[in-house]
Formats: structure tokens, sequence, C-alpha cells
């Protein structure tokens, strides 16, 4: 099929682009890779009146070292950069480690970073990583900026708490602390389809090897990227053994309501969902222990 008609402009600043959201409104959409957006407005599930295609404004792309050890990450860089990128893979082996499960290359050669967290695919893998390593996104619109941890930004199945009239112009990781391992996975069909379940976990140990803190994040299981608090408190202190690991996510049933569709069952995802948290947890912790244990 063919999208509705509508209007097109490509800005090459960010207060143009600013501009014409605040005059579009809820008929404007951002174009950045078009990898949802297009596809969506050619089957006329999207219906924009106005598109503005950000592609052209070149101070929203990149990847920078941020003063606190972490990384600052464009809204419009493509994921192929990120996968590729020396900085992400030194201080953010979970972003590299999970960045070619999503979808081929030419779709990450396209796609970009801010435009799968404002798209919010529960199914989506950037969403899950955002809140695993605790991200901050910075949110513009042309009166006013706001900073949003991940843990906020995402409020239902393709539904964020970006303003029509806003633009995601940034992603901000801190770095990682001493002692931290992680570790992603997922379970699709076909390598580069969409995940049934999925888990990115990270863990912090104290100076005498115990599990100081840890976070679990599962997508494909709910609305939206689910952290699992259970587990985060059963391990606080824990002894990093697989016994304590295998124990914790016995919790994780109560905390998901995984989707029955064609892919897959409620059921299934529960099975798959638990045995990825126990690997992933496991892996977090050898890779924090290296090289201390
Ligand atoms: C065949 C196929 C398989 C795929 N498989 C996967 C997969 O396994 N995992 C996965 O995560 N994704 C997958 N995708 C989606 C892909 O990652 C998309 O690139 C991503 O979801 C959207 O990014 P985009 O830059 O293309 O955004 P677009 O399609 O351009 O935009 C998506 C939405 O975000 C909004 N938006 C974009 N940028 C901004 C911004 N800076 N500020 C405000 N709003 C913005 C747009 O208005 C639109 O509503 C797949 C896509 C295809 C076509």
């Amino acid at each position: 099929m063919k999208p509705a008609p509508f209007e097109y402009h490509a800005p090459t600043t960010r207060d143009e682009a600013l501009a014409l959201l605040a005059e579009g409104g809820f008929d404007a959409k951002v174009l950045a890779g078009g990898q949802s957006l297009v596809p969506a407005m050619n089957f006329r599930l999207a219906r924009p009146a106005l598109l503005i295609d950000v592609n052209r404004i070149d101070d929203l792309s990149g990847i920078r070292p941020a003063d606190d050890g972490g990384v600052s990450i464009g809204a419009l860089t493509r994921q192929r950069a990120v996968e590729r990128s020396p900085l992400i893979a030194e201080r953010l082996p979970l972003l590299a480690e999970a960045m070619p499960h999503i979808a081929h290359p030419q779709i990450r050669s396209r796609g970009t970073i801010g435009g799968s967290l404002a798209h919010a695919d529960p199914a989506a893998e950037l969403p899950a990583l955002s809140l695993a390593l605790d991200a901050r996104l910075r949110l513009q619109s042309q009166q006013a900026e706001r900073w949003l941890p991940a843990a906020e930004f995402f409020l239902g199945i393709l539904t964020t708490a970006l303003e029509p009239e806003e633009l995601l112009v940034e992603i901000a990781i801190p770095a990682l602390p001493p002692r931290t391992g992680t570790a992603f996975d997922e379970v699709a069909r076909r390598h580069g389809d969409y995940a049934m379940a999925g888990a990115a976990a990270v863990v912090t140990l104290a100076e005498d090897g115990t599990i100081a803190e840890s976070r679990l994040v599962l997508l494909a299981v709910g609305d939206i990227p689910v952290p699992i608090r259970s587990v985060t408190q059963a391990l606080r202190g824990a002894q990093p053994t697989e016994d304590a690991i295998r124990a914790a996510v016995e919790s994780i049933d109560a905390e998901i309501d995984p989707p029955t569709d064609l892919h897959a069952t409620a059921a299934y995802r529960r099975y798959l969902v638990k045995n990825l948290a126990r690997s992933t947890l496991l892996r977090a912790v050898e890779r924090a222990c290296q090289p201390i244990c």
C-alpha cells in the first residue's frame, strides 16, 4: 500500500525541527530511520499530516565519552554505529553484545537509537537495555528541555512520555561501577526477528565477593520492558552462586504478564524468560569476577 498524503519537511537545524513540531502537534511525526514509521504509514496504521525528517540535523548524531566515565549518544545515531563503536565496546559492553540481535545489518544501518526508544515496542532490545543501564533521556521542545530516567519513559505498548511537540535528542548512560559484569540474551524464531523473550542482566560485586547490586530487565513479557525488582532484592548481599541465582529467578513469575500471540504462548514465554534470566545473571557474575575471583 501507499501512505496517506502528507506534507514533508527536512529541516537542517534543531530549532527549525522544534518549531515544526510545535506547529504540527498531534498531526506531526518525526522521521528518523523510518524502519518502523514508514511501514506503519504504508499500512496506514500511521497517517501523519506533517512528516519532519530530522536526518539532516547533524548535531543529533554522535557517540561521545561523558566526563563521569559514561557515554552520551545522539538520538539520531544509527544502531549500526552503536554496534561498531570502540567506545561503546569498552564502556558499555552490554549494549555492544545486544545490538546484533536487532533485526538485520541493513535495518540497523538506517534505524536509530532514538527511533527505537521512541517507538517503544515491548519486544525491542533498546528500551530494555536503556532500563538495565539506567539511561537518562533528554527531551526538547521549543519551550523547554527535560531529562527523564528511562524507567519513567515507557508508558505502554508503543507509548512513551514524549509529548507531541517534543524531540528525543540524547541518551546519557552512566559509567558502570567497578566489579560489574553484564550479559544479554534472547530467543527469537530466526536471528533478526523480534524476540519471543529476552533478558539483560547487570551485576556488581562487593569487595568481599558478595553481590552488591544487580539489575534484571526482561523484554517481550509485558507492555513495556520489565525490571524484576524481586530478583534485585533477593540477590542483594547474597553469594553469587548458581543456587542463589536459581532461587532468585523463581520469583519472576509474579512480576510478568506475558502475552500469547502467534509467535509464542504466555506459558512458553515464562519458561524461556526464566532460563534467560538465570543464564544472563550467571554470565554477568562471571564477567564481574574477572579478574578478582
Ligand atoms: C524487518 C524488521 C525487523 C526489525 N526487527 C527489530 C528487532 O528485532 N528489534 C528491534 O528493536 N527493532 C526491530 N526493528 C525496528 C528497527 O529497530 C527500527 O529501526 C526502530 O524500531 C525504529 O527506529 P527508526 O530510527 O527507524 O525510527 P522511525 O521508524 O523513523 O520512527 C519510529 C517512531 O519513533 C518516532 N521518533 C523517531 N525518532 C524520534 C526522535 N528523535 N524524537 C521523537 N520521536 C522520534 C517516530 O516519529 C516514530 O513514531 C525491525 C524493523 C524491521 C523493518
